[in-house]
C-alpha cells in the first residue's frame, strides 16, 4: 500500500480537509504518478457539494492531473519513471462496449459506465475513486497521457479538462478554417475553447457577462466581444453562427443564442448539465438549427489536444495556488474571481503532512 494524502470533502456542506489514505501499488499495467500540479474545476464544486445528486463521500476531488512516473508495473510499455504524465477525467471504461470499442470510452455504455477519476465508483470492487487533489496516484497505462514538455507544466494541468471538453465538439461537429465560432462564458472552458477554436482558424466571438474580461477574452483570441445581456448588440448577430459552445454552468436561458446560428447550424452546451429554461422551439424548427451536449473527450481526444496545444504553443491562463487555499478558491470561482483557471501546486502539500 502507498500511504497517500489529500483534500477531501466528508458531505456536502463540509469544507475541504486534509485525508490520509491508501492507494495500490502499481501492478501490472498500473502506473504510479507523484502530482505536481492539479486544476480546479467547475465541475469540482458541483460533485463536493452533490450538486450532481450522486456523490459518495469522502469525496477527493481533481481531474486535471499532471505530475511524473515514480514507479510503473511489470507490463507497462509507454511509461518510465520520469516521464511528464497526466490523468484526465476517466481512469477506467468496460473496454467491451461499441463506445469503448470506437475509441469513445466517455461513453461507454458498460454497466457501471466509465469510471470517473474521483467519485468513481472503482470496479470492480464498487469503492470509490479518489481524484488529484492528492500526492500520488495510480492509474493503468491506457488511461494516462503523454504531456507536452515544450509548455509552462503548470498551465498545462486544465487541457486534460477543459481543454479536451471544449475541443471534443469542435472536431466532432467540424468546426474550420473560416467559420464563425461564439464561445460562451469565459471561465476555466470558455478560456480554453476560445483559444482552441482559434488555432483552427475559425473567427471566434466571445459571449460574456462580464464587461471586465473584454480585454482578456480579445488577448485569449477572440475576434470580437459581445456582452450578452446587451440585447441590442446580441441582435447584430442573428444567423451569423456557424457554431456556438456554451460552457455557462447553471440552469440558463438559452433562446437568445439559439436565434444567433445559421440555418442547419449547431449550439452544443457543455456546461449546464440540468435542466434549462424552456426552449422556443419555433427558432430550432423554422431554421433546421440543432441544440446539442457533449460530454468530455475520449483518451485518444485527450492526446489530440494535447499534442494539438504543443504545437500551436496553447496553455491556461492560471493562477496557481497552495491546496490550504482550495476552499476560497471555490468561493473564488463561484463569484468569477478567477483569471481563469486556479491549478493547485501539489508541494504545499508537504506543509499539511
Ligand atoms: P467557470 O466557473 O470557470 O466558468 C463559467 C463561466 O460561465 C463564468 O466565468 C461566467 O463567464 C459564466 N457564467 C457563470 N454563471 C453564469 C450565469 N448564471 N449566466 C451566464 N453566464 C454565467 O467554470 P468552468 O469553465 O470550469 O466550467 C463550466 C461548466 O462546464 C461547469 O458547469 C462544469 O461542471 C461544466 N463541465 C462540463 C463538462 C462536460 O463534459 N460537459 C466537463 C467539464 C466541465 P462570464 O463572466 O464570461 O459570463
Amino acid at each position: 500500500m502507498i500511504k497517500s494524502i489529500g483534500y477531501a470533502a466528508q458531505d456536502a456542506t463540509a469544507p475541504l480537509k486534509p485525508l490520509e489514505f491508501d492507494r495500490q501499488e502499481p501492478t501490472g499495467d498500473e502506473v504510479q504518478i507523484d502530482i505536481l500540479y492539479c486544476g480546479v474545476c467547475h465541475s469540482d464544486v458541483h460533485q463536493v457539494r452533490n450538486e450532481w445528486h450522486n456523490t459518495v463521500y469522502p469525496c477527493l476531488p481533481g481531474h486535471e492531473i499532471v505530475g511524473r512516473v515514480v514507479k510503473v508495473g511489470e507490463n507497462v510499455t509507454k511509461f518510465k519513471p520520469g516521464d511528464l504524465a497526466g490523468v484526465g477525467c476517466m481512469v477506467d471504461s468496460c473496454e467491451h462496449c461499441q463506445p469503448c470499442k470506437g475509441g469513445e470510452e466517455q461513453y461507454c455504455e458498460g454497466e457501471k459506465g466509465w469510471t470517473a477519476t474521483y467519485n468513481g465508483p472503482q470496479v470492480p470492487d464498487g469503492t470509490n475513486t479518489y481524484g488529484g487533489y492528492s500526492n500520488t496516484i495510480v492509474v493503468q497505462e491506457n488511461f494516462v497521457l503523454k504531456m507536452p514538455e515544450n509548455l509552462d507544466i503548470r498551465a498545462i494541468a486544465p487541457l486534460l479538462c477543459a481543454g479536451v471538453t471544449t475541443y471534443s465538439p469542435m472536431r466532432h461537429w467540424g468546426v474550420k478554417p473560416g467559420d464563425k465560432v461564439g464561445i460562451v462564458g469565459f471561465g476555466g472552458l470558455g478560456d480554453m475553447a476560445v483559444k482552441l477554436a482559434k488555432a483552427i482558424g475559425a473567427s471566434v466571438v466571445g459571449f460574456t457577462t462580464s464587461l471586465e474580461k473584454a480585454d482578456d477574452i480579445r488577448k485569449s483570441g477572440a475576434d470580437e466581444v459581445v456582452i450578452s445581456t446587451d440585447k441590442e448588440a446580441m441582435a447584430k448577430y442573428a444567423s451569423s453562427f456557424d457554431f456556438m459552445l456554451s460552457t455557462i454552468p447553471t440552469k440558463h436561458d438559452v433562446n437568445p443564442y439559439i436565434k444567433l446560428l445559421k440555418r442547419d447550424k449547431t449550439i452544443v452546451l457543455v456546461g449546464a448539465l440540468e435542466p434549462l429554461e424552456p426552449i422556443d422551439h419555433s427558432q430550432v424548427a423554422f431554421h433546421r438549427r440543432s441544440i446539442a451536449g457533449s460530454l468530455i473527450g475520449s483518451i485518444a481526444e485527450t492526446q489530440e489536444v494535447l499534442d494539438f496545444c504543443a504545437e500551436h504553443g496553447i496553455v491556461s491562463d492560471v493562477e496557481v495556488i497552495p491546496i490550504q487555499k482550495i476552499n476560497q478558491a471555490f468561493e473564488q470561482m463561484l463569484a468569477g474571481e478567477v483569471k481563469y483557471r486556479f491549478v493547485i501546486d501539489m508541494e504545499s502539500l508537504k506543509q499539511t503532512i
